[in-house]
């Protein structure tokens, strides 16, 4: 019965765009109009749950890496800033990066503070020279070198790039850009070569910004805390019981801030567990919009 195959197809692939529509539209990947069309989306999905350590697609550290790729696509990490929209009993006004101490930490400053200038920039140079190496090692007779390309590129430029150009710092938000697929391709690699590259390419960039910037961010920021006398325990026992006299008035406590993060944790595992398509946004269009929510 192809014709009600294809019905369903495309009502299907109808219902997948509409949700990619409003999961662009939403408040945190306002970021992405510019530049949609210079995505590569199918590589950015593959890549977002790609994983090239041997641990199980289920397992605790896969789902970790997941989510960390997806917090930075949503810019989404719990900031300084993110904290305390939720915690302001806790986290007062005054507190700025732990690293520079004269910033409001967003999610934007964790990879632009001055702090951070030149591990993000050696993340950079490896991630484009690991790509640009690999692919001229399988196209060595082109006229000019890959690393040529692409450092010429704008998804190459960092600071002050217009936003409306494709730059290192959307290839950070777990985004593929299409000219890194397409120089690639014009290279003379075909679709399973390029894929052989990018996946575990995007997978070390993601576990180096991890490791050698929101790692060692969340090592400081505990060790401030702690001297503060906030130990991880008291952060929660506050939070549970946050007095009624708390600065936070009760009107504004109707949404349950917990859950939100729950919500996503557990679309993640599902979306794991249960496999998904690369558009499968409902469960995570829940947690998009909470910032909208908060502020309502
Ligand atoms: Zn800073």
């Amino acid at each position: 019965m192809p014709i009600e195959t294809n019905i369903r197809h495309f009502l299907k692939d109808a219902l997948e765009a509409r949700i990619h529509e409003s999961w662009l539209s939403s408040y945190n990947m306002s970021y992405v109009a510019p530049i949609q069309h210079l995505v590569d989306w199918q590589f950015t999905f593959e890549c977002l749950f790609h994983n090239i350590d041997d641990a199980l697609p289920t397992s605790r550290q896969h789902s970790s890496s997941v989510l960390f790729k997806l917090q930075n696509l949503n810019r989404a990490l719990p900031t300084l800033e993110w904290l305390k929209l939720r915690q302001p009993h806790i986290y007062s006004a005054s507190w700025f990066c732990c690293l520079c101490n004269t910033q409001k930490e967003t999610w934007h400053h964790i990879y632009s503070c001055f702090k951070n200038a030149q591990s993000v920039l050696d993340i950079r140079d490896r991630f484009f020279k690991r790509i640009c190496d690999q692919t001229d090692d399988l196209a060595p007779l082109t006229v000019y070198s890959t690393w040529q390309i692409m450092s010429a590129s704008s998804s190459f430029s960092f600071n002050n790039a217009p936003s409306d150009q494709f730059s290192f710092i959307h290839l950070i938000n777990s985004l593929v850009p299409l000219s890194i697929t397409t120089t690639m391709a014009a290279q003379g690699l075909s679709q399973s070569q390029i894929k052989d590259i990018l996946l575990p390419a995007m997978f070390a960039l993601s576990k180096d910004l991890y490791n050698l910037i929101w790692k060692p961010r969340c090592d400081i920021t505990i060790q401030r805390q702690l001297s503060m006398g906030l130990s991880q325990r008291s952060k929660k026992i506050k939070y549970r019981n946050r007095p009624t006299s708390s600065i936070v008035p009760p009107s504004s406590q109707r949404v349950p801030r917990a859950s939100s993060l729950d919500k996503w944790s557990s679309w993640v595992h599902n979306s794991l567990v249960f496999g998904t398509n690369w558009l499968n946004f409902q469960g995570l269009l829940e947690y998009i919009q909470f910032p909208i929510v908060l502020f309502r």
